[in-house]
């Protein structure tokens, strides 16, 4: 079962809720805990544990100049607007290329081959007998998120004897965080219950109501007073199923970059609850 932690805009507790429902359920089962949040990965530092490396690449064209003859086929080609050819020149705009391989494919001089290009990095840990960690890893000056998230997902789905994978999700609702939910059987909405909060998780909603994902809404930092959410879980017909408290304590474990779940049996059970009941809403056991 593959669960996306996704939010409206950053800084919501959506990597506090992924660490600790991955790190309850993995007293009870294996888990894999995948960071998709490329651009500013965070959940290692939750954990201690050593980890290995492997690039990511994509394939981008190379133009061999002296055999192009400017025909022009490749930029009429491309979907993405990487190449513009014009009386003189063939502009390459590498950061627009999707790497689809087609201006290789069709070029009727032989005038485009291929170079792998490195734009990131995964690396794999084992901070418990239970629990996998992958983080994927953008490149500085880099855009390909979706990419790397690819291959995040690809390398989770490696990992034999789990059959829960947690996502955390990149925030808010472009394509990288689309990647992340596609494919996937339910998704978590962590929202905060301020007007601003609303609103951000009412986008993240309409993506996963989109693709029919089940989804379900944690709201973090409640402070009893959620009538905003409240009404948006009505009217998208999406349950709030857990309200973390906005307490000194909960904010000075996680200030610490220390797992609730690892000082409260409290929030162990509640996470394993939390679980159970979206194992139930995706037509699983519980
Ligand atoms: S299709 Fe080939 S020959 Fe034509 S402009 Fe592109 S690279 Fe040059
Ligand atoms: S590989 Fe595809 S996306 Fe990239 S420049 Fe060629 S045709 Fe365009």
């Amino acid at each position: 079962m593959k669960i996306a932690v996704a939010s409206g805009k950053g800084g919501t507790g959506k990597s506090t809720v992924s660490v600790n429902l991955a790190y309850s359920l993995a007293l009870r089962e294996k888990v894999v805990l995948a960071d998709c949040d490329v651009e500013e990965p965070n959940l290692h530092l939750f954990f201690d544990a050593e980890e290995t490396e492997k690039e990511v690449k994509v394939p981008l064209p190379e133009f061999d100049m002296e055999k192009c003859t400017l025909c022009g086929d490749c930029a009429r080609f491309c979907n993405y607007g990487a190449l513009i050819v014009g009386k003189d020149k063939l502009l390459f705009l590498k950061e627009m290329c999707h790497s689809c391989g087609g201006c290789r494919i069709l070029c009727p001089a032989d005038a485009v081959s291929e170079t792998e290009v490195s734009i990131g990095r995964i690396l794999t840990s084992q901070p418990s007998e239970n629990l996998t960690l992958i983080t994927g890893i953008l490149n500085i000056g880099e855009i390909k998120a979706p990419d790397v998230i690819k291959d995040v997902k690809k390398a989770a789905e490696k990992i034999t004897g789990s059959q829960i994978t947690i996502l955390d999700s990149p925030p808010g609702t472009a394509c990288s965080m689309v990647e992340t939910v596609d494919s996937i059987d339910f998704s978590i909405l962590v929202a905060e219950s301020t007007p601003f909060g609303m609103h951000d998780i009412k986008l993240a909603a309409e993506v996963v109501k989109e693709r029919n994902i089940p989804a379900c809404i944690v709201i973090n930092r409640s402070d009893g007073q959620d009538e905003v959410i409240e009404i948006l879980s009505e009217e998208m017909n999406i349950p709030i199923l857990m309200r973390i408290p906005f307490e000194k304590e909960i904010a000075e474990i996680q200030g610490n970059g220390e797992i609730l779940s690892a000082h409260s049996e409290k929030y162990q059970k509640e996470f394993l609850a939390l679980f159970d009941e979206i194992q139930k809403m995706a037509g699983g056991e519980a």
